[in-house]
Protein backbone atom coordinates (compact mmCIF):
# COMPACT_ATOMS: atom_id res chain seq x y z
CA UNK A 1 0.00 0.00 0.00
CA UNK A 2 2.49 2.30 0.93
CA UNK A 3 1.05 6.07 0.87
CA UNK A 4 0.42 8.90 3.18
CA UNK A 5 0.45 8.45 7.77
CA UNK A 6 -0.29 11.05 10.26
CA UNK A 7 -0.56 10.96 13.69
CA UNK A 8 -2.89 12.86 16.16
CA UNK A 9 -1.27 12.88 19.66
CA UNK A 10 -3.56 13.48 23.06
CA UNK A 11 -2.33 13.20 26.04
CA UNK A 12 1.52 14.39 27.56
CA UNK A 13 4.43 15.39 26.48
CA UNK A 14 5.55 11.12 26.92
CA UNK A 15 3.04 10.54 23.97
CA UNK A 16 4.57 13.35 21.69
CA UNK A 17 7.87 11.76 22.23
CA UNK A 18 6.26 8.38 21.35
CA UNK A 19 4.49 10.14 18.43
CA UNK A 20 7.66 11.46 17.45
CA UNK A 21 8.98 7.49 17.06
CA UNK A 22 5.73 6.44 15.43
CA UNK A 23 6.56 9.43 12.63
CA UNK A 24 9.98 7.51 12.07
CA UNK A 25 9.19 4.29 11.95
CA UNK A 26 6.45 5.08 9.32
CA UNK A 27 9.01 7.09 7.17
CA UNK A 28 11.41 3.74 7.76
CA UNK A 29 8.54 1.82 6.19
CA UNK A 30 8.12 4.05 3.42
CA UNK A 31 5.42 6.13 4.36
CA UNK A 32 5.25 9.83 3.51
CA UNK A 33 4.70 11.68 7.18
CA UNK A 34 2.44 14.31 6.71
CA UNK A 35 1.13 16.72 9.35
CA UNK A 36 -1.44 15.17 12.18
CA UNK A 37 -4.93 15.16 10.93
CA UNK A 38 -3.45 15.93 7.20
CA UNK A 39 -5.70 13.25 4.52
CA UNK A 40 -3.53 10.03 4.44
CA UNK A 41 -4.21 6.81 3.62
CA UNK A 42 -2.88 5.66 7.55
CA UNK A 43 -4.19 7.79 10.20
CA UNK A 44 -2.90 7.00 13.98
CA UNK A 45 -3.99 7.97 17.14
CA UNK A 46 -1.91 7.92 20.06
CA UNK A 47 -4.39 8.37 22.67
CA UNK A 48 -4.35 8.91 26.26
CA UNK A 49 -6.94 7.87 29.18
CA UNK A 50 -5.64 9.80 31.83
CA UNK A 51 -9.09 11.51 32.73
CA UNK A 52 -12.43 10.37 31.83
CA UNK A 53 -12.71 13.10 29.63
CA UNK A 54 -9.09 11.77 27.70
CA UNK A 55 -11.35 8.79 26.96
CA UNK A 56 -14.34 10.50 25.41
CA UNK A 57 -11.73 12.70 23.08
CA UNK A 58 -10.40 9.56 22.13
CA UNK A 59 -13.39 8.29 21.22
CA UNK A 60 -14.67 11.61 19.84
CA UNK A 61 -11.52 12.09 17.68
CA UNK A 62 -11.79 7.94 16.45
CA UNK A 63 -15.12 8.85 14.90
CA UNK A 64 -14.54 12.35 13.58
CA UNK A 65 -11.61 11.05 11.90
CA UNK A 66 -13.63 8.01 10.14
CA UNK A 67 -16.19 10.43 8.75
CA UNK A 68 -13.41 12.87 7.77
CA UNK A 69 -11.74 10.01 6.09
CA UNK A 70 -13.55 6.96 5.20
CA UNK A 71 -11.24 5.22 2.93
CA UNK A 72 -8.52 5.70 5.68
CA UNK A 73 -6.66 3.06 8.33
CA UNK A 74 -7.71 3.70 11.55
CA UNK A 75 -5.15 2.75 14.45
CA UNK A 76 -5.23 3.39 18.23
CA UNK A 77 -2.25 3.34 20.27
CA UNK A 78 -0.92 4.84 23.27
CA UNK A 79 -2.44 4.84 26.70
CA UNK A 80 -6.04 4.41 25.88
CA UNK A 81 -4.94 1.10 23.67
CA UNK A 82 -4.83 -0.59 26.99
CA UNK A 83 -8.38 -0.22 27.90
CA UNK A 84 -10.48 -3.18 28.38
CA UNK A 85 -12.15 -5.41 25.28
CA UNK A 86 -15.61 -4.14 26.26
CA UNK A 87 -14.32 -0.24 26.05
CA UNK A 88 -12.71 -1.10 22.89
CA UNK A 89 -15.65 -2.67 21.35
CA UNK A 90 -17.27 0.46 21.65
CA UNK A 91 -14.36 2.42 19.09
CA UNK A 92 -15.51 0.13 16.43
CA UNK A 93 -14.24 2.67 13.75
CA UNK A 94 -10.54 1.53 14.75
CA UNK A 95 -9.59 -1.14 12.30
CA UNK A 96 -5.70 -2.09 14.22
CA UNK A 97 -5.23 -1.35 18.37
CA UNK A 98 -1.87 -1.49 19.21
CA UNK A 99 -0.92 -1.29 23.54
CA UNK A 100 1.36 0.52 25.25
CA UNK A 101 2.89 -2.46 26.59
CA UNK A 102 3.32 -4.77 23.53
CA UNK A 103 6.77 -5.59 22.47
CA UNK A 104 8.61 -2.35 20.93
CA UNK A 105 8.73 -4.64 17.54
CA UNK A 106 4.50 -4.47 17.11
CA UNK A 107 4.75 -0.85 15.87
CA UNK A 108 7.32 -1.12 13.24
CA UNK A 109 5.68 -4.94 12.24
CA UNK A 110 2.45 -3.11 11.78
CA UNK A 111 3.86 -0.60 9.91
CA UNK A 112 5.88 -2.69 7.58
CA UNK A 113 2.57 -4.87 6.84
CA UNK A 114 0.16 -1.65 6.24
CA UNK A 115 2.62 -0.30 3.70
CA UNK A 116 2.28 -3.80 2.08
CA UNK A 117 6.47 -4.63 2.03
CA UNK A 118 7.72 -6.43 4.72
CA UNK A 119 11.13 -5.08 3.61
CA UNK A 120 12.18 -1.70 5.01
CA UNK A 121 12.71 1.17 2.92
CA UNK A 122 16.12 0.71 3.03
CA UNK A 123 16.90 4.36 4.07
CA UNK A 124 19.04 5.46 7.21
CA UNK A 125 16.82 7.94 9.26
CA UNK A 126 17.84 9.04 12.78
CA UNK A 127 15.22 9.00 15.41
CA UNK A 128 14.80 12.69 14.51
CA UNK A 129 13.71 12.27 10.93
CA UNK A 130 10.01 12.43 11.39
CA UNK A 131 10.42 15.84 13.25
CA UNK A 132 13.02 16.91 10.48
CA UNK A 133 10.96 15.84 7.68
CA UNK A 134 7.83 18.03 9.20
CA UNK A 135 10.11 20.64 10.00
CA UNK A 136 9.86 20.73 13.65
CA UNK A 137 12.77 22.67 15.37
CA UNK A 138 11.19 20.90 18.92
CA UNK A 139 11.44 17.62 19.54
CA UNK A 140 10.38 15.45 22.56
CA UNK A 141 13.10 13.10 23.48
CA UNK A 142 11.56 10.34 26.43
CA UNK A 143 14.10 9.05 28.68
CA UNK A 144 12.15 7.68 30.70
CA UNK A 145 8.64 5.52 30.94
CA UNK A 146 6.27 3.97 33.32
CA UNK A 147 5.93 4.83 36.98
CA UNK A 148 6.73 2.92 40.24
CA UNK A 149 4.22 5.27 42.68
CA UNK A 150 0.41 4.35 43.62
CA UNK A 151 -1.23 7.58 43.52
CA UNK A 152 -4.67 6.71 44.49
CA UNK A 153 -6.74 8.22 41.37
CA UNK A 154 -3.84 7.66 38.45
CA UNK A 155 -3.94 4.82 35.88
CA UNK A 156 -0.70 5.15 34.41
CA UNK A 157 1.27 2.75 36.06
CA UNK A 158 -1.09 0.52 35.36
CA UNK A 159 -1.62 1.11 31.33
CA UNK A 160 2.39 1.94 31.15
CA UNK A 161 3.88 -0.56 34.02
CA UNK A 162 7.09 -0.17 36.01
CA UNK A 163 9.57 2.81 35.76
CA UNK A 164 12.63 2.50 33.55
CA UNK A 165 14.94 4.30 31.93
CA UNK A 166 16.60 4.87 28.71
CA UNK A 167 20.78 4.40 29.23
CA UNK A 168 22.40 7.65 29.81
CA UNK A 169 24.64 6.66 26.72
CA UNK A 170 21.80 6.17 24.43
CA UNK A 171 19.70 9.43 25.29
CA UNK A 172 22.91 11.31 24.65
CA UNK A 173 23.70 9.72 21.37
CA UNK A 174 19.82 10.60 20.30
CA UNK A 175 20.09 14.50 21.51
CA UNK A 176 23.43 14.73 19.28
CA UNK A 177 21.82 13.36 16.27
CA UNK A 178 18.86 15.36 17.15
CA UNK A 179 20.89 18.56 17.48
CA UNK A 180 22.83 17.45 14.36
CA UNK A 181 19.47 16.91 12.22
CA UNK A 182 18.52 20.29 13.29
CA UNK A 183 16.83 20.04 16.71
CA UNK A 184 17.12 23.48 18.69
CA UNK A 185 14.53 22.71 22.00
CA UNK A 186 15.17 19.36 23.09
CA UNK A 187 11.93 18.67 26.07
CA UNK A 188 13.25 15.90 27.94
CA UNK A 189 10.33 14.03 28.94
CA UNK A 190 9.21 10.32 30.57
CA UNK A 191 6.10 9.76 33.13
CA UNK A 192 8.02 10.24 36.27
CA UNK A 193 11.08 11.79 34.58
CA UNK A 194 12.42 12.70 37.89
CA UNK A 195 13.39 9.21 38.84
CA UNK A 196 15.81 9.11 35.63
CA UNK A 197 18.06 6.34 36.91
CA UNK A 198 16.87 5.32 39.61
CA UNK A 199 15.94 1.58 38.04
CA UNK A 200 19.66 1.59 37.62
CA UNK A 201 20.71 2.77 41.23
CA UNK A 202 21.96 6.17 40.18
CA UNK A 203 20.19 8.77 42.98
CA UNK A 204 20.88 12.12 41.21
CA UNK A 205 20.18 10.71 37.56
CA UNK A 206 18.38 13.23 36.24
CA UNK A 207 20.52 15.93 37.02
CA UNK A 208 23.67 14.04 36.25
CA UNK A 209 21.86 13.37 32.65
CA UNK A 210 21.62 16.61 31.69
CA UNK A 211 25.13 17.56 32.93
CA UNK A 212 26.44 14.99 30.50
CA UNK A 213 23.37 16.40 27.53
CA UNK A 214 25.19 19.75 28.24
CA UNK A 215 28.82 18.86 27.71
CA UNK A 216 27.76 16.45 24.62
CA UNK A 217 26.06 19.29 22.47
CA UNK A 218 26.51 22.90 21.40
CA UNK A 219 23.80 24.83 20.78
CA UNK A 220 20.18 23.39 21.52
CA UNK A 221 18.50 23.89 24.90
CA UNK A 222 16.89 21.56 26.93
CA UNK A 223 13.64 21.89 28.58
CA UNK A 224 12.36 19.47 31.38
CA UNK A 225 8.78 17.87 31.64
CA UNK A 226 7.10 17.30 34.45
CA UNK A 227 8.74 16.81 37.64
CA UNK A 228 7.55 15.51 41.82
CA UNK A 229 8.43 18.50 44.14
CA UNK A 230 10.70 15.39 46.20
CA UNK A 231 12.25 15.28 42.87
CA UNK A 232 13.78 19.08 42.58
CA UNK A 233 17.66 18.00 43.65
CA UNK A 234 19.59 20.33 44.99
CA UNK A 235 22.08 19.01 41.55
CA UNK A 236 18.98 20.15 39.61
CA UNK A 237 18.44 23.64 41.10
CA UNK A 238 21.64 24.35 40.48
CA UNK A 239 21.86 23.77 36.81
CA UNK A 240 18.74 25.73 36.28
CA UNK A 241 20.37 28.53 37.88
CA UNK A 242 23.79 28.85 35.89
CA UNK A 243 21.34 30.11 33.45
CA UNK A 244 22.65 28.12 30.58
CA UNK A 245 21.52 26.13 28.13
CA UNK A 246 18.60 24.03 30.50
CA UNK A 247 15.34 26.16 29.98
CA UNK A 248 14.02 27.95 33.53
CA UNK A 249 10.65 25.82 33.29
CA UNK A 250 9.39 23.44 35.50
CA UNK A 251 6.13 21.61 35.82
CA UNK A 252 5.41 20.49 39.39
CA UNK A 253 2.46 18.76 39.99
CA UNK A 254 0.48 19.91 43.38
CA UNK A 255 -2.96 18.03 42.90
CA UNK A 256 -4.06 19.66 46.05
CA UNK A 257 -3.15 22.10 48.92
CA UNK A 258 -4.74 20.51 51.32
CA UNK A 259 -2.72 17.79 53.81
CA UNK A 260 -5.66 15.70 54.52
CA UNK A 261 -6.29 15.39 50.74
CA UNK A 262 -3.02 14.79 49.39
CA UNK A 263 -2.94 11.89 51.82
CA UNK A 264 -5.53 10.40 50.55
CA UNK A 265 -4.50 10.67 47.15
CA UNK A 266 -1.00 8.84 48.94
CA UNK A 267 0.96 11.64 47.51
CA UNK A 268 4.30 11.86 49.54
CA UNK A 269 4.41 15.44 50.42
CA UNK A 270 2.64 18.05 52.78
CA UNK A 271 1.20 21.57 51.27
CA UNK A 272 4.13 22.81 53.16
CA UNK A 273 7.08 21.18 51.79
CA UNK A 274 5.55 21.67 48.35
CA UNK A 275 5.11 25.44 48.93
CA UNK A 276 8.89 25.54 50.70
CA UNK A 277 10.46 23.78 48.01
CA UNK A 278 9.21 25.85 45.33
CA UNK A 279 9.72 29.44 47.38
CA UNK A 280 13.38 28.07 47.42
CA UNK A 281 13.47 26.89 43.51
CA UNK A 282 12.11 30.85 42.68
CA UNK A 283 14.40 32.45 44.87
CA UNK A 284 17.26 30.44 43.36
CA UNK A 285 16.85 31.01 39.74
CA UNK A 286 14.75 34.06 39.60
CA UNK A 287 12.00 34.44 36.91
CA UNK A 288 11.86 30.50 36.67
CA UNK A 289 8.28 29.40 35.27
CA UNK A 290 6.64 27.88 37.13
CA UNK A 291 3.17 25.35 36.72
CA UNK A 292 1.61 22.88 38.35
CA UNK A 293 -1.58 20.17 37.71
CA UNK A 294 -4.58 20.04 40.32
CA UNK A 295 -7.33 18.33 40.89
CA UNK A 296 -10.93 19.79 42.59
CA UNK A 297 -13.19 17.45 43.69
CA UNK A 298 -11.57 14.34 44.96
CA UNK A 299 -13.68 12.38 46.74
CA UNK A 300 -13.47 13.76 50.41
CA UNK A 301 -12.55 16.90 49.09
CA UNK A 302 -14.61 19.43 51.69
CA UNK A 303 -15.00 22.74 50.72
CA UNK A 304 -12.53 24.04 53.47
CA UNK A 305 -10.06 21.64 51.97
CA UNK A 306 -10.47 23.69 48.47
CA UNK A 307 -9.96 26.56 50.02
CA UNK A 308 -6.56 25.23 51.34
CA UNK A 309 -5.63 24.93 48.04
CA UNK A 310 -6.89 28.21 46.50
CA UNK A 311 -4.69 29.81 49.70
CA UNK A 312 -1.24 27.63 48.65
CA UNK A 313 -1.73 28.49 45.54
CA UNK A 314 -1.74 31.94 46.08
CA UNK A 315 1.21 31.91 48.51
CA UNK A 316 3.52 29.89 46.27
CA UNK A 317 5.10 31.14 42.99
CA UNK A 318 3.30 29.36 40.31
CA UNK A 319 2.53 31.03 37.30
CA UNK A 320 -0.09 28.37 35.63
CA UNK A 321 -1.97 26.01 36.42
CA UNK A 322 -3.38 23.05 34.48
CA UNK A 323 -7.09 22.15 36.78
CA UNK A 324 -9.03 19.05 36.28
CA UNK A 325 -12.20 17.93 37.88
CA UNK A 326 -11.52 14.79 39.63
CA UNK A 327 -12.74 11.65 37.33
CA UNK A 328 -12.75 7.83 38.43
CA UNK A 329 -10.51 5.87 36.55
CA UNK A 330 -11.13 2.06 36.32
CA UNK A 331 -8.68 0.06 38.09
CA UNK A 332 -7.36 2.85 40.56
CA UNK A 333 -7.61 2.89 44.24
CA UNK A 334 -10.11 5.64 44.23
CA UNK A 335 -12.40 4.84 41.62
CA UNK A 336 -14.19 2.11 44.55
CA UNK A 337 -14.50 4.83 46.89
CA UNK A 338 -17.76 6.94 47.14
CA UNK A 339 -17.85 9.87 44.92
CA UNK A 340 -19.17 12.63 47.19
CA UNK A 341 -18.36 15.85 45.64
CA UNK A 342 -21.21 16.43 43.31
CA UNK A 343 -20.46 17.16 39.34
CA UNK A 344 -22.09 21.05 39.88
CA UNK A 345 -19.31 21.52 43.11
CA UNK A 346 -16.78 20.10 40.71
CA UNK A 347 -17.28 22.26 38.00
CA UNK A 348 -17.03 25.31 40.43
CA UNK A 349 -14.08 24.54 42.35
CA UNK A 350 -12.50 23.55 38.38
CA UNK A 351 -13.80 27.23 37.20
CA UNK A 352 -12.18 29.19 40.40
CA UNK A 353 -8.57 27.44 39.78
CA UNK A 354 -9.06 28.41 35.86
CA UNK A 355 -9.70 32.10 36.68
CA UNK A 356 -6.85 31.91 39.35
CA UNK A 357 -4.89 30.88 36.21
CA UNK A 358 -5.97 33.13 33.97
CA UNK A 359 -4.85 35.98 36.78
CA UNK A 360 -1.24 34.09 36.91
CA UNK A 361 -0.64 34.32 33.29
CA UNK A 362 -0.99 37.35 32.93
CA UNK A 363 1.03 38.42 35.59
CA UNK A 364 3.71 36.38 34.50
CA UNK A 365 3.64 37.44 31.24
CA UNK A 366 3.30 41.43 31.75
CA UNK A 367 6.77 41.11 33.84
CA UNK A 368 8.17 39.99 30.70
CA UNK A 369 7.95 43.36 29.26
CA UNK A 370 10.91 44.94 28.23
CA UNK A 371 13.29 41.68 28.99
CA UNK A 372 14.99 40.00 25.89
CA UNK A 373 13.81 36.38 25.38
CA UNK A 374 15.42 33.61 23.32
CA UNK A 375 12.43 32.05 21.23
CA UNK A 376 12.88 28.64 19.39
CA UNK A 377 10.59 29.99 16.06
CA UNK A 378 8.09 27.48 14.80
CA UNK A 379 6.44 29.06 12.00
CA UNK A 380 6.26 32.33 9.50
CA UNK A 381 2.99 33.94 9.24
CA UNK A 382 2.60 34.17 5.23
CA UNK A 383 0.24 36.61 4.82
CA UNK A 384 2.42 39.39 7.83
CA UNK A 385 5.61 37.79 7.76
CA UNK A 386 5.52 37.90 11.53
CA UNK A 387 7.26 34.99 13.31
CA UNK A 388 6.21 32.42 16.05
CA UNK A 389 7.60 30.63 18.50
CA UNK A 390 8.17 29.64 22.36
CA UNK A 391 10.19 31.26 24.70
CA UNK A 392 13.12 29.69 26.89
CA UNK A 393 10.36 30.43 29.94
CA UNK A 394 7.48 28.50 28.26
CA UNK A 395 6.06 31.97 26.67
CA UNK A 396 4.15 32.09 23.34
CA UNK A 397 5.97 34.86 21.35
CA UNK A 398 4.86 36.71 18.30
CA UNK A 399 7.39 39.04 16.80
CA UNK A 400 8.89 40.98 13.76
CA UNK A 401 12.16 39.42 12.46
CA UNK A 402 13.45 40.46 9.39
CA UNK A 403 15.36 37.40 8.85
CA UNK A 404 15.52 34.07 10.68
CA UNK A 405 13.41 31.17 9.93
CA UNK A 406 11.41 28.05 11.48
CA UNK A 407 13.36 26.35 13.34
CA UNK A 408 16.33 29.21 14.79
CA UNK A 409 17.06 30.44 18.02
CA UNK A 410 16.21 33.84 18.15
CA UNK A 411 16.95 36.92 20.70
CA UNK A 412 13.69 39.23 20.97
CA UNK A 413 12.80 42.08 22.89
CA UNK A 414 9.65 41.84 24.32
CA UNK A 415 7.49 44.88 23.64
CA UNK A 416 3.72 44.22 25.10
CA UNK A 417 1.43 41.06 26.08
CA UNK A 418 -1.40 40.45 23.66
CA UNK A 419 -4.39 38.03 24.82
CA UNK A 420 -2.22 34.76 25.89
CA UNK A 421 0.96 35.82 24.37
CA UNK A 422 4.00 38.24 24.05
CA UNK A 423 4.59 40.55 21.04
CA UNK A 424 7.84 41.59 20.31
CA UNK A 425 10.89 42.59 18.12
CA UNK A 426 14.17 40.39 17.06
CA UNK A 427 17.03 42.19 18.33
S1 LIG B 1 3.50 9.80 40.14
FE1 LIG B 1 1.36 9.34 40.64
S2 LIG B 1 0.21 10.68 39.22
FE2 LIG B 1 2.29 10.56 38.38
S3 LIG B 1 2.20 8.82 36.92
FE3 LIG B 1 2.91 7.98 38.87
S4 LIG B 1 1.03 7.24 39.90
FE4 LIG B 1 0.39 8.65 38.24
Amino acid sequence: MRGRLSVVTVGCKANFADSAAILTHAARAGFEVVEGGAPADVLVINGCTVTRRADRDCRALARRLRREHPGAVLVMTGCFAETTPEARAKVPEVNHWLGIREPSSSLPRLLRSLAGDAASSGEELSDFAADRLLGHSRVFLKVQDGCDAACAYCVVPKARGAGRSLPRREVVERAVRAERDGAREIVLTGIHAGRYGTDRGDRDGLAGLVEALLRATSGCRFRLGSIEPLEITSALVSLLSTRGRLCPHLHVPLQSGSDRVLLRMRRPYTARRYRERLVSLAAEVPGIRLGADVIAGFPGETPDDFEETVRLIRDTPLSYLHAFPYSPRPGTESAGWADDVIAAEKTRRVARLRAADAAMRREYLEMQVGRTLVVAASARDPKTGEMRGTTENYAEAVFRAAIGARGDLIPVRIDAVRDDHLEGTAV
